[in-house]
């Protein structure tokens, strides 16, 4: 960074560059956003669009949080996923901390999300990053792990309860209450509204200055085939009521393998 500080019949000060500099060096990027690229995913290079992100953030005057799922703390796992396409996003808290030194702008910003990572705990200054899980009925343990097609997926019972998680956002400037989300079975991992619904409701207040992490009872239909794999999705905003800057990041999924 390079900035200026000086008094002349008053005080001059601002930021005059910054440089984002990539160390290529035993490291390879991508600019693709799909799954099969990024190293978070079945791919093995590093996204450019997730680093940018969070260095953009400390260009805004963002220091590294680790109390909150957040872009400047593990930004490789920050991401918007739905189908093959893996989005890195500035998400809530980056948000909230660029209106707390900048200010809103005047004219309207609504965007809630949803996303299937979470924050695990704290590494450093950095918060750390972990995909959401689906716990048991009584929300008191994680069900069995499996993987599939690469990706962490969860074991569940056909006519049983579950408990998805899914963390969702509000990166707008205002608080919108009783947002509506439904919970879908996808065949793939594309989620979307011709997929089964097997719930949903109301979320009763999402607030602009709070990631939400949370789960969701669910009941596995009995008519799913046993030993097949399946997507378990959300769609915030569900009803479309909110007039967002982006639609396309209101869905998340967890696949799963059911018995
Ligand atoms: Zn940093």
């Amino acid at each position: 960074m390079r900035y200026h500080c000086y008094w002349l019949f008053g005080w001059h000060y601002g930021l005059d560059e910054v440089d984002i500099v990539l160390d290529s060096s035993g490291r390879s990027w991508t600019t693709s956003q799909s799954k099969s690229s990024n190293t978070v995913y079945t791919g093995s290079r590093l996204p450019i669009d997730a680093v940018i992100n969070h260095e953009a953030g400390h260009y805004l005057g963002l220091m590294h949080v680790n109390w909150e799922y957040n872009v400047m703390g593990d930004s490789w796992r920050h991401h918007h996923t739905n189908g093959s396409t893996a989005r890195t996003y500035f998400g809530e808290d980056a948000s909230h901390g660029s209106r707390v030194l900048y200010g809103s702008q005047n004219s309207t910003f609504n965007d809630v999300s949803a996303s299937h990572w979470r924050r695990t705990g704290a590494s450093g200054e950095y918060s750390s990053h972990g995909r959401v899980r689906i716990r048991n009925a009584a929300n008191t343990a994680t069900l069995s792990g499996i993987t599939i097609a690469g990706e962490p997926g969860y074991r569940v019972n056909r006519g049983s309860t579950v408990r998805p998680e899914f963390t969702i956002e509000n990166n707008g400037k205002q608080t919108h209450n009783n947002v509506s989300y439904g919970i879908y079975i996808s065949s793939n991992d594309y989620i979307s509204y011709s997929d089964t619904r097997i719930g949903g409701g109301l979320f009763g207040s999402i607030h602009p200055a709070d990631v939400y992490t949370t789960t969701i009872p669910v009941t596995i239909p009995n008519n799913l085939n046993p030993g097949q794999n399946y997507w378990l999705g959300i769609i915030v905003d569900e009803n479309n009521t909110i007039s967002e800057v982006s639609g396309s990041n209101n869905r998340a999924y967890i696949p799963i393998r059911v018995d």
